[in-house]
């Protein structure tokens, strides 16, 4: 805004400056027409007065010839001049009087002056006549003989002082005056007429001679000249007073116009500095560390700088012209805002903190003032300068987090300074030590000093923490009431960036009650605390430390993974009360039947490892592991049940099978699944039948990927019926795969691997859609089935399209989804459950009936049961089985159904082979049966066939 001001003034000035040179050209131009004037005017006057000088020449001389030609012409001249001076005057000086009176004067003593000469021009041309008369008459007396020579000679003598006279007047007058006398005397004795006639004329030509002169006189002495010159004289002073005057006018002019100069020159300078210093300006605020944002009054932004782009992430283009509002994070509430826009609306400075959002949403610190830019106290913007103090907020955060962990730990804290002298100590260290703060100030850790450290240990001490910067161990400190205490201590040196010390600081663990009860913890660390066993962290340590010696004296070992089968049912129904005293009960008699020197340990929840060491051939090992096995499967009694379980066993042999304890705890393993695999209560080898299995199942996998195209597989559907009625409920959809190379392959083996590869979710598509074709065709041909059971596997409800699919095929083959049931595992609902129960219960919401498969095996708990999504319970084949043994089994089923049908469940008993199981599970009131004693899986047309005759 000044920039305009200054730019106004500088034309005003310089208008100004023009107004003053033109002034001074136009005055200047006067003053040369005052001069012309006055100049015509003084030539005048001069003319006026050579004339009249010449008019008094006219009248010096007597008795001559005069030209009058000259004369009339001059009294033209004259009157003519005098006619112009009086115009001049009259217009030049048209208020002075006095001047034009002067003017006046000189006509009028002019008029008098010309009467005057014309009287001297008549008594001059008298006066010529006159004297030539004479001259004839002196003539014709001295030829006259008659007349006496006196009288000639005094006539003579007359004539000459007569002439004389005429030119001067220093003569003898008396001389003239008697002679006259003489000549009149002499005219009157003779009649002498000549000389009387002489004497008349000569006193006329005296007369008139006297006259003349007179008049000459009067002519020369008359005022014309006087009047002329005063006039002259006036208007000379006049001129010389005006002349000084412009002199003075013209100089003010020009000084003023010099000043005027002089200021504009330096305004010019003063702008040159202002651009520099705007240019300055604009510089630092392009370079400035803060960011410099300004608006218009109506807060869209008019400009940003660079650090402003940098910080918030928008580029100038998208920042200019928004609301500084695109900054808002949200973080601060509207009375600050609020607060903020009342200030700025006072027109007052507005100071504080922003918490602000970057463009990608990211949050920052912002100290900052804003103004509102006046000017001629008009609002005309807001200027913002702002610092990113993001670092700095962050710094205090961490501070005050460090200053209250400080204060709130339990360990004991002491900061020195470079001298090792205690600068400070918290509230840790005060309660364990009995110093309070102030006593410590300026103390070393000397004043802590028990003396049961000697000074080789605190100069080793000192010496490790100056090389590695960190000491740390065992202390015996002294209170300050004399009591000892063992601390952990943590010494660290805090150097600064060039190396210097700058503090230490010491942290200090009370370690009283930690050695008290160091032996249980070491207990603890190492044992299971249900049977006594070693834990598997002891295990690990062991299995290590023998595996190097095995290594050093070429020794054989062998490692067993001992799994009890189904154990987990048993907890499940009976309680983990009884589980675990059927765990401890296994503990006794694995550590009964081993050697001193085998170790053995539990892994974990039904797992057991025992390391057999020095051992000649793989063959002890599977001696001892059918040991194991027949111990384990004699039942146990814990009143009032007699429970029976039985053992899977895997072996891995070092080094045959691994030299390290991964690999052999990795390949105990899976030759313990292995022996579940077939059938359990059995044990197995890791041996070249289970690589011969991973090879086969990669032989599945490939074969796997082009069986749908190929058409490979079909399916079967196998009758569940109504234990009460007898008559068929529903279909369970089982599919099969006949392979060209691999022959026929069991779903069981297969589906898990289509699990792991993905290709269930295909397979998957397929066997619903048969399902449903199967279903409409049995409907068609008139048998009656409620449902049919879809196995679902876990990997399918992974496929978000799943729901989707499924529905509309139900569509394509105008079915309900209720005509559907869902099989899906117990190991389904086990995984992270939250999300899987939320799909079940989607489809539920879609009619489709959902089954638990599989029910018992092992994974779930009763406890599950109260909240599935679910309408059928599925006992597992294994617990049909265990039917006729009488055994813990049928508590487990009727437990099983009681509770479910309780809660509101249908329930499904497969594998049912035996008449004796449909007895007693139609007596415990299952609801429903399948299996081999009513049917096995058919193919449709075989279905149609066998229902058809019905
Ligand atoms: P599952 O769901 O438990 O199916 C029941 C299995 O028991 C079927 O074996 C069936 O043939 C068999 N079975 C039924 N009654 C008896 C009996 O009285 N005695 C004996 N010993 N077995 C009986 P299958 O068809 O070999 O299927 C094995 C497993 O493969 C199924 O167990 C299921 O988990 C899976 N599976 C089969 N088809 C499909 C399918 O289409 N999709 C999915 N995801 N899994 C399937
Ligand atoms: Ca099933
Ligand atoms: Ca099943």
């Amino acid at each position: 805004m000044k920039i305009f001001e200054k730019i106004d003034r500088t034309i005003l000035l310089l208008l100004v400056f023009l107004i003053i040179l033109f002034s001074l050209f136009f005055y200047l131009s006067f003053v040369e027409k005052k001069i012309r004037e006055y100049n015509s005017l003084h030539d005048k006057l001069s003319t006026l007065e050579i004339i009249d000088k010449d008019f008094n020449n006219f009248a010096l001389l007597i008795d001559e010839f005069k030209n009058y030609n000259k004369l009339n012409e001059n009294v033209h001249l004259f009157q003519n001049t005098l006619t112009q001076l009086e115009s001049d005057i009259l217009k030049q000086y048209p208020h002075n009087i006095e001047i034009q009176q002067k003017v006046k004067n000189i006509e009028k003593t002019f008029i008098n002056k010309t009467e005057n000469l014309e009287y001297f021009k008549s008594l001059n041309s008298t006066l010529i006549n006159t004297s030539h008369f004479l001259f004839d008459l002196q003539r014709t007396i001295s030829d006259n003989t008659k007349i006496s020579p006196e009288t000639k000679n005094v006539i003579n003598e007359t004539l000459f002082y007569l002439l004389k006279y005429t030119t001067t007047n220093y003569i003898n007058k008396r001389l003239l005056t008697s002679h006259l006398k003489e000549i009149l005397k002499r005219s009157q004795n003779k009649d002498e007429a000549l000389v009387y006639n002489f004497y008349t004329h000569a006193k006329l030509m005296l007369a008139t001679l006297a006259t003349l002169k007179e008049t000459s006189h009067e002519i020369q002495t008359d005022s014309l000249y006087k009047t002329i010159h005063t006039l002259h004289t006036q208007l000379d002073t006049i001129y010389h007073h005006n002349l000084k005057t412009n002199k003075h006018l013209t100089l003010l002019f020009f000084i003023s116009a010099i000043l005027l100069v002089i200021i504009l020159l330096r305004e010019h300078l003063q702008s040159i500095k202002a651009e520099r210093e705007l240019y300055a300006f604009k510089y630092a605020v392009e370079h400035s560390d803060n960011t410099i944002v300004i608006t218009n009054p109506q807060r869209d932004i008019t400009f940003v700088n660079d650090v402003f782009t940098k910080i918030t992430g928008y580029t100038k283009e998208e920042a200019l012209g928004q609301n500084p509002n695109i900054l808002k994070s949200g973080k601060q509430n509207d009375d600050f805002y609020h607060e903020l826009n009342q200030k700025l609306d006072k027109g007052e400075k507005w100071e504080g903190e922003f918490i602000n959002k970057r463009k990608d949403g990211s949050l920052y610190y912002e100290n900052a003032s804003i103004v509102p830019i006046l000017s001629h106290k008009k609002l005309t913007g807001y200027l913002a300068i702002k610092l990113d103090v993001t670092k700095y907020v962050q710094q205090n955060k961490e501070l005050a987090l460090a200053a209250s962990v400080f204060e709130n730990i339990e360990e004991a804290i002491i900061i020195t300074d470079a001298q090792r002298k205690t600068i400070s100590v918290n509230d840790a260290f005060c309660k364990i030590y009995g110093y309070n703060s102030e006593e410590m100030q300026g103390q070393t850790l000397k004043v802590l000093y028990s003396g049961l450290q000697d000074s080789l240990f605190y100069s080793h001490m000192w010496k490790e923490l100056e090389e590695h910067t960190l000491w740390r161990g065992k202390i015996i400190n002294k209170t300050k009431g004399g009591s000892l205490i063992p601390v952990w201590s943590t010494i660290k040196k805090i150097t600064d960036k060039n190396g210097e010390v700058i503090n230490y600081i010491s942290v200090q663990t009370d370690i009283r009650e930690l050695e008290s009860s160091q032996k249980r913890i070491d207990y603890l660390a190492y044992h299971d605390q249900l049977t006594g066993l070693y834990n598997r962290n002891h295990f690990e340590d062991y299995l290590a430390h023998a595996l190097l010696l095995a290594q050093r004296n070429k020794e054989n070992l062998a490692l067993l993974f001992v799994d009890l089968d189904r154990f987990k049912i048993i907890n499940d129904t009976l309680g983990h009360d009884i589980g675990d005293k059927v765990l401890v009960e296994i503990a006794k008699r694995l550590q009964h039947i081993l050697r001193e020197s085998d170790f053995i340990a539990r892994w974990g929840g039904d797992e057991f490892v025992i390391i057999l060491e020095n051992i000649h051939a793989a063959k002890d090992s599977a001696k001892v592991a059918a040991h194991i096995i027949n111990t384990l499967k004699e039942p146990i009694i814990i009143e009032p049940y007699n429970l029976t379980t039985t053992a899977s066993v895997g072996i891995a042999l070092y080094p045959e099978n691994g030299e390290d304890a991964n690999t052999l705890i990795k390949h105990a393993d899976s030759a313990m699944y292995l022996a579940k695999d077939k059938g359990k209560n059995t044990f197995r080898y890791y041996t070249q039948e289970l690589s011969n299995e991973i090879q086969s199942r990669l032989n599945i996998d490939l074969a796997l990927r082009n069986a749908l195209q190929n058409s490979e597989f079909y399916m079967v559907f196998q009758p569940q019926y109504s234990l009460a009625t007898g008559k068929l409920i529903s279909l369970e959809a089982l599919i099969r795969w006949e392979n060209d190379e691999l022959g026929f392959i069991q779903p069981d083996k297969f589906i898990p691997i289509a699990e792991e590869s993905g290709s269930i979710v295909n397979i998957g598509y397929f066997v619903f859609e048969e399902s449903c074709k199967a279903l409409v065709q049995m409907r068609h041909k008139g048998i009656n089935v409620h449902y049919i059971a879809i196995n679902v596997a876990s990997m399918q409800f992974k496929e978000p399209n799943l729901l989707h699919i499924f529905l509309s095929l139900l569509k394509t083959y105008n079915l309900k989804a209720s005509d559907i049931e869902i099989e899906i595992t117990e190991r389904f609902i086990m995984e992270p459950t939250f999300e899987n129960m939320a799909l079940l219960q989607r489809f539920r919401e879609h009619g489709f009936r959902i089954s638990i498969d599989d029910f018992g095996t092992g994974y779930s708990s009763m406890a599950y049961l109260k909240n599935l999504p679910a309408d059928t319970i599925k006992i597992d084949k294994a617990f049909v089985d265990g039917i006729e043994e009488k055994s813990a089994d049928n508590v487990i089923i009727e437990a099983i159904i009681a509770l479910s049908k309780t809660l509101g469940y249908s329930i499904v008993a497969e594998g049912i082979e035996k008449q004796e199981q449909e007895d007693f599970l139609h007596a415990k009131e299952c609801d429903y049966g399948q299996g081999y004693l009513f049917s096995k899986p058919l193919r449709e047309s075989e279905l149609i066939e066998k229902f058809s005759k019905f």
